[in-house]
């Protein structure tokens, strides 16, 4: 058996990257595999060393769909707040493990689970997106198969998601999700940023519906919002999440 430390410090030199601060963009290409067998791999992410990734595209690329200064502060403050969250219960955890009082553990692993679920949601949806004159309109292949299946057309599919966004009560989340052992596709309304979630399900489209996410522009009128949000969605994206997914 392997320790952690040994491994992940093996894991660094085998896969060439540095062990600490690792950018969460980066992590899934700085899954480090084992090479003396196992075949496990580890995001070599130190506790508490999230970096926010950056956009991949300007403020204002989005327009007039999702206006610049929404993207700047949702990206810039409200992601970057996650990011703190998250980092701050890593570290929490991590003195609870050196100190072996795991007192406050329910609390701990509840702040991990929300600004943990809100930095990952955040990282997938801005990468869902581009510009229109760049997004890929409508999926293809496999992706599209599957949509077919699991909801009759790409359209039903698109009123399914769209009411499952435009109902969540309060923050949350609209999600496209695979799930592998039940071999399914579905959509689902998440609230803050995790639950209500079938476990084990692998989101490979999200909308976020949080107020924050549109009431600039928007204000009341999640609807509006939600609809002119199919302009941006990149399926290029949703096929690589897709394919990624399957291939676990
Ligand atoms: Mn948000």
């Amino acid at each position: 058996m392997v320790n952690r430390r040994d491994f992940i410090k093996n894991a660094a030199v085998v896969g060439g990257v540095a062990a600490l601060g690792v950018p969460f963009t980066n992590e899934r290409m700085a899954l480090a595999k084992e090479s003396a067998g196992g075949g496990v791999s580890v995001a070599v992410t130190a506790s508490g060393q999230h970096k926010l990734p950056p956009l991949p595209y300007a403020y204002e690329a989005l327009e007039p769909y999702i206006d610049a200064k929404t993207m700047e502060l949702h990206h810039d403050k409200h992601h970057q707040g996650y990011l703190n969250g998250l980092n701050a219960a890593e570290l929490a955890l991590k003195a609870a493990q050196d100190s072996g009082d795991f007192g406050k553990i329910a609390d701990l692993e509840r702040a991990l689970a929300f600004h943990g679920s809100g930095h990952a949601n955040h990282s997938l949806f801005w990468n869902n997106m581009k510009p229109k004159s760049q997004a890929k309109p409508k999926p293809e292949g496999a992706l599209l198969n599957w949509i077919d299946r699991d909801f009759g057309s790409l359209e039903k599919f698109k009123e399914q998601f769209s009411a499952a966004a435009k109902t969540v009560e309060g923050s949350g989340w609209g999600m496209l999700v695979y799930q592998p052992l039940l071999g399914r596709l579905y959509t689902v309304g998440v609230l803050n940023h995790q639950n209500s979630l079938v476990a084990g399900a692998i989101p490979l489209l999200v909308l976020d519906v949080w107020e924050h996410a549109y009431y600039l522009k928007y204000q009341n009128k999640r609807a509006d919002y939600v609809a002119a949000w199919w302009n941006v969605v990149d399926w290029a994206d949703v096929e690589r999440n897709f394919q990624a997914a399957r291939q676990g």
